[in-house]
């Protein structure tokens, strides 16, 4: 299966070339034909699999035949695309801009935590595509700064993460305000009751897609565990991170003082490091993560609310500093490498008190993670109590040890991508950590 067999017009496939993209994703080639049909789509699918662009590609296809079409070009918001978090609205923005960079469609994205001025003024000039964050919509709404009659498409994006992070009453509240004849297409990676609830109340006859379940881990990812005392995480990281070989590492805490705690004591050992989370600013988030995807910085320490939507192409490697208590936040990050079809490496540091969420974790994935037992800080040697012998069941050859962590070698240095298909990354429900 091909871009061009999809039926999308030259300027997006011209689009498509420059990202590099040569095949669609399965949830691509199946969500595409139902949104240029114009039908509601039902779609089952986490981050990472391409659901942006399975979207995007052909809502831009069909605001830019109706512009071809129309007399004169008018100025309302036809799309209106609603996703939980600014980095995740920020990210789509981003990728509408990359796919329709030749077809003239003008795209525009809100979101709370920063000034509202400069979006009221850029609100004023019109736009084809909204991107929001629900409350920021409601409130700019409420001032009478958008006007959501006109709106054609709507995309509902991670549904499941907006009932998880409280939102579903405001994005309730912004479908009353959407006209009754429209294209929808709700995006969920889960299904719990109330969000099976609010697709069916949403959507008219619509045609469902799923790709991979939540609990599969992908298969491209290579995963390590090393235990170690609590003590010696730090020395462990330090340790890790001196390997060259780790061209970028996103580094996992439980809490935003304990990402700030591992970015300064990495800094002072020479590591260059930076921390993002919620109580960042906006700007210093972006910041940030800008450096961190232009390889300005090598490390990237964050909490997993703030690395929601965290979308960096070739992350070579995640760290877990400390082990989720959640099976499926394990899934989530470890689901930030390996995407677009590139491989990754997912280290995980695991002290006593963590094994049972461990457990957990091999439980939900259905298999043991292979332990990396020859390093400089195993457990039970530093000057506490040695820690209790839980052994994970493996077999030998699952044992990697002090092997080099060499990068899986899909090959993938080179600008073209292909997507491999198979395994995809869990995006489950979340509970709230920090
Ligand atoms: P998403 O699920 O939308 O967060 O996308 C995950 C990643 O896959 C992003 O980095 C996209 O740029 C990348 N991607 C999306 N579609 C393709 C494709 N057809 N081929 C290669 N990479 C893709």
């Amino acid at each position: 299966m091909s871009f061009e067999k999809l039926s999308l017009i030259a300027p997006i496939l011209r689009a498509l070339e420059t990202q590099g993209y040569t095949t669609p994703t399965p949830i691509q080639s199946q969500a595409i034909p139902v949104v240029l049909a114009q039908k509601d789509l039902l779609a089952c699918a986490q981050t990472g699999t391409g659901k942006t662009a399975a979207f995007a590609i052909p809502i831009l296809q069909l605001l830019y035949q109706e512009k071809q079409a129309a007399a004169t070009p008018d100025r309302h918001i036809k799309t209106l695309i609603l996703t939980p978090t600014r980095e995740l609205a920020i990210q789509i923005a981003e990728n509408i801009r990359d796919y329709g960079a030749h077809t003239g469609i003008k795209h525009l994205v809100i979101f709370g935590g920063v000034s509202a001025h400069t979006q009221i003024q850029t609100l004023k000039q019109g736009t084809d595509i909204l991107i929001a964050t629900p409350g920021r919509l409601l409130d700019l709404w409420q001032q009478g700064h958008i006007n959501l009659r006109y709106i054609r498409q709507f995309v509902l994006d991670e549904a499941d993460r907006m009932l998880d992070m409280g939102f579903i009453h405001d994005v309730k509240r912004v479908i009353t305000k959407l006209p009754e004849k429209r294209q929808t297409l709700f995006f969920s990676a889960t299904t719990p009751n109330e969000i099976a609830g609010l697709a069916n109340s949403i959507l008219t006859n619509p045609e469902k897609v799923a790709v991979t379940p939540v609990s599969s881990t992908a298969e491209k990812i290579e995963q390590q565990m090393y235990y170690v005392d609590k003590s010696s995480k730090r020395s462990l990281l330090i340790h890790v991170l001196k390997d060259a070989s780790i061209a970028s590492a996103l580094v996992f805490t439980r809490t935003k003082h304990g990402a700030d705690r591992v970015a300064k004591e990495l800094s002072k050992a020479g590591i260059q490091a930076n921390a993002i989370h919620g109580d960042k600013s906006q700007n210093s988030r972006q910041r940030a993560l800008t450096d961190f995807k232009a390889g300005r910085i090598r490390v990237l320490v964050a909490t997993d609310i703030a690395a929601r939507g965290i979308d960096v192409d070739n992350l070579s490697h995640v760290i877990n500093y400390e082990i989720p208590n959640v099976p499926e936040t394990y899934v989530h990050r470890i689901g930030r490498t390996g995407r677009g079809g590139a491989s990754g490496i997912a280290l995980s540091f695991c002290e006593a008190e963590e094994r049972p969420y461990v457990k957990d974790i091999t439980k939900l994935i259905g298999q043991s993670i292979p332990v990396v037992s020859n390093h400089p800080f195993p457990a039970g040697e530093s000057a506490e109590r040695p820690a209790p012998a839980v052994q994970m069941r493996q077999s030998s050859s699952q044992q990697i040890n002090g092997r080099k962590n060499g990068n899986g070698g899909n090959g993938n240095g080179g600008n073209k991508r292909k997507w491999h298909g198979g395994g995809g990354q869990g995006r489950p429900q979340q509970r709230q950590q920090n």
